[in-house]
């Protein structure tokens, strides 16, 4: 080859690999860190003294923490179909937490809601979920039928940590809602060996995923269900807290220091495989702490999950995108776990199916955008009749028989109700909420709290279908 052939092909080779570098950077991946029941002040971005956490706080060190970031609701269930579908999950009637019902094609996130991963499938992105699903355990309604190419996890709302504990071969076998969390792993439709402790597995599967598909752009949402009870650690993480006297506390405190390990062991893939500037990378966690069953703590916040204080819906919140967003930045303004889509469907240049109720991020953390992405944040407990709005500063909770006000930017532990001293501001943020409600749908389906009522209603439960 003559030597201006051989440069030519330098040339074309650069401009070729150049020009599909710029493709992936114009949809950039998205990878979701969500933990499962993790108290607001359980992460070192958040000040945690006893708990280190250097994988999780290196995504605040590169990018943004987001000091009043809230998940939709203050449970699993409906708090991971918000984040899934971008939208209020009372919209669509996923009010409650489901029931483990396989049978049942109801239970479930319903087929009219646009799950993030059909929209980046859209998008041309490979799509993983690693973990906890939670969102329907009808074969309608498993990961790969809702736009994920891959699964890696169980469908339950919980699971055993420990292989020994998984005695039940799959759901066929299961005779009660809990028989969910001893079921052996899934690998898309077929059952694994797992030899792993749980949360060192899904971060083996993590670390993987992101390994595999370095060359196109690929969404992750990796739902530890760490530290999630039971209350289970191996020795390695046990270890690292010989100071921790409450037992349930150190083995909490193990259980999010596995998952910091795994988040960190991820980041450190994307550094290697240069896709830290191609990558936003979110971290949050479900709902607020129970501190009562797993020792987790959402100081100075009030309440817990279950709760809307603070303490229920606000949640350690981060996220990173190296080169693109600023690094080392708190964000003050309420942001939602619902703008995690909105986020994704402008990056990846793709229009969601469904109207949204989050808002890009993006140009509001490079200061393109000034103000606050949101006006009003809204809540509902339809169970309970219970509501909440947060708007700028100031949150009313409204339940049947009293409602309560506080001023959070003053008062952050919610400790001072205002509501009979500041008549107009209640009255605004009443009519607010009342038009909201208008906008959301009854329950599909009956929830945790009615597991005896379901299988009285539905005999066949857990009977094995004849073949
Ligand atoms: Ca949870």
């Amino acid at each position: 080859m003559k030597r201006y052939q051989l440069l030519l092909v330098v040339f074309l080779t650069t401009i070729t690999a150049w020009s599909q570098s710029r493709l992936s950077t114009d949809k950039p991946n998205i990878i979701i860190i969500l933990t499962d029941d993790q108290g607001y002040a359980d992460v070192g971005f958040n000040g945690s003294k006893d708990i280190p956490t250097p994988g999780i706080d290196q995504i605040a060190k590169n990018g943004v923490v987001f000091s009043s970031g809230y998940v939709s609701f203050a449970v699993c269930g409906p708090s991971r179909a918000g984040l899934i579908t971008g939208r209020y999950q009372d919209r669509f009637g996923f009010s409650r937490n489901p029931l483990l019902a396989p049978k049942d094609s109801t239970m479930g996130l319903p087929l009219t809601e646009e799950t993030m991963a059909d929209l980046l499938k859209r998008a041309g992105y490979r799509t993983g979920v690693i973990g906890k699903w939670h969102l329907g355990a009808h074969p309608s309604l498993v990961p790969n039928k809702r736009g994920f190419d891959e699964f890696y996890g169980f469908l339950s709302g919980g699971h055993q940590y420990f292989p020994e504990k998984w005695d039940l071969q799959d759901l066929s076998e299961a005779r009660n809602q809990w028989d969910g969390y001893r079921t052996k792993l899934l690998k898309n439709y077929e059952r694994v060996n797992e030899e792993e402790y749980l949360t060192d597995a899904l971060s083996r599967e993590a670390v993987d995923f992101v390994k595999r598909n370095a060359d196109q752009p690929f969404f992750l949402y990796l739902a530890y269900n760490a530290p999630h009870a039971p209350m289970q650690a191996t020795e390695k993480y046990l270890s690292r807290f010989p100071d921790i006297k409450d037992e349930k506390r150190k083995t909490y405190a193990a259980m999010v220091s596995a998952v910091d390990d795994g988040v960190g062991e991820l980041l450190e893939m994307l550094k290697t495989l240069n896709l830290e500037e191609n990558t936003l990378v979110f971290f949050l966690s479900d709902n607020g702490g129970p501190t009562k069953d797993n020792a987790s703590s959402n100081l100075p916040l009030r309440g817990f999950k279950g709760d809307f204080f603070e303490g229920g819906i606000r949640v350690p919140f981060a996220l990173q995108w190296k080169g693109q967003i600023p690094s080392g930045k708190r964000f003050d303004a309420p942001v939602i776990s619902l703008d995690i889509f909105a986020t994704a469907a402008a990056l990846a240049n793709v229009q969601p199916k469904n109207e949204i109720d989050g808002v890009n991020l993006v140009p509001f953390l490079t200061g393109e955008k000034a103000g606050n992405p949101h006006q009003d944040l809204y809540w509902r407990n339809y169970n309970v009749n219970r509501f909440a709005i947060r708007s700028a500063g100031s949150k009313l909770i409204e339940e049947p028989k009293k409602a309560l006000l506080f001023d959070l930017s003053a008062d952050i532990s919610e400790s001072r109700n205002l509501f009979s001293i500041q008549e107009s501001l209640t009255q605004n943020l009443t009519e607010k909420l009342n038009a909201w409600k208008k906008q959301l749908k009854d329950p599909l389906f009956l929830g945790l709290g009615a597991d005896e009522e379901y299988s009285r209603l539905h005999p066949d439960r857990f009977t094995p279908d004849q073949k």
